[in-house]
């Protein structure tokens, strides 16, 4: 039988962080008295993180560590600890403490009252205003294109009913956006309002092309707007170039026609040839995906469990 809470954790060289997490997270969980389990997902940390982990798993049989063969991603750690999670609520939260164990008990609280998922909304970002601009214009811009409503500002922070879990962890996508793919399931979802924490220490593992690259996968495999934009691309230009043959053959039948300068001929040969890279670099995304969608490899690879299982 599973124990009734399973706390899913990535982590990514964090040792600075682990010990004061667990004991916050412990002390946090106790309080509750329900039987929990403390999923920690090494994600292929090259520092002691992986030492740490072990040497908890070992001492407390309430945590668990799921050692990933190589570095797979936050997305696709998180996958893992899915996969293993076997709490009727799972919770997951970032490793750097910027997701408080402390506000968990009303996460439970409302799971308890019959929602499906409560994730948590971040009401005031700690980060650097650039960042924080760039996830505002992000999630705004993915919410009017996406084809699901994917809530504004919320993170992967959330807790989730058992039958959610298992309808993320049977979806056979390669390509894990997990806040995404967690409304799609739609059912009942709550937000919760938390202050997202500075980063308690350490340096975030998001470089900004990272995080442009979670940004693309989101906007990607939610909606087909890239799409539709280069068809409308081409219609307009098409429509530009019919308006100009128009003009060109009047003005040949009236004033008569004197040879086009090189530079707007130069101009338009530029803007076409870019146009067109752009557009096959938007059906690439595409094609792209669907590449490591059909390779059907699994997702990450696990090298070790603590309870030896998986
Ligand atoms: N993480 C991971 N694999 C990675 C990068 C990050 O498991 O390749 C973990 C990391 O240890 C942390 C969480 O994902 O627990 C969020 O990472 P980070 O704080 O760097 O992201 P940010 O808060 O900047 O979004
Ligand atoms: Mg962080």
């Amino acid at each position: 039988m599973g124990p009734e809470l399973s706390v899913v954790i990535p982590v990514f060289n964090e040792e600075a962080n682990l010990g004061l997490l667990y004991s916050r997270l412990k002390h946090t969980l106790d309080a509750l008295q329900v039987s929990y389990e403390i999923l920690f997902v090494d994600d292929g940390s090259r520092d002691a993180s992986l030492a740490i982990l072990r040497n908890l798993a070992a001492v407390d049989p309430c945590v668990r560590a799921i050692e990933l063969a190589r570095n797979f991603g936050h997305q696709v750690a998180i996958s893992a600890g899915l996969d293993h999670a076997r709490g009727k609520g799972v919770i997951v939260m970032d490793a750097d403490l910027q997701d408080p164990p402390e506000v968990l008990p009303q996460f439970i609280a409302k799971w308890r009252e019959g929602h499906d998922v409560v994730y948590a909304i971040r009401e005031q970002r700690k980060e650097n205003m650039f960042k924080r601009a760039a996830y505002a214009v992000f999630y705004r811009l993915l919410q009017r294109v996406a084809n699901i409503e994917i809530p504004l500002d919320a993170g992967d922070f959330c807790i989730m009913d058992r039958r959610v879990v298992e309808l993320l962890t049977s979806m056979p996508e390669r390509n894990r956006f997990v806040r995404g793919i967690r409304s799609w399931v739609g059912l009942s979802q709550v937000g919760l309002a938390y202050e997202r924490q500075a980063r308690n220490a350490g340096r975030p593992k998001f470089t900004f092309t990272r995080l442009v690259r979670l940004a693309l996968d989101g906007l990607v495999s939610f909606s087909y707007l890239p799409l539709r934009v280069i068809t409308m691309l081409g219609l307009t230009v098409s429509f530009v170039s019919l308006v100009l043959a128009l003009f060109y053959a009047l003005k040949k039948l009236t004033v008569g026609l004197n040879p086009p300068g090189f530079a707007t001929l130069i101009v338009a040969i530029f803007f076409l040839a870019g146009m067109q890279l752009i557009t096959i670099g938007v059906i690439g995304e595409y094609v792209g995906r669907i590449f490591e969608e059909v390779k059907r490899r699994p997702l990450y690879v696990v090298r070790r469990t603590s309870d030896g299982q998986g």
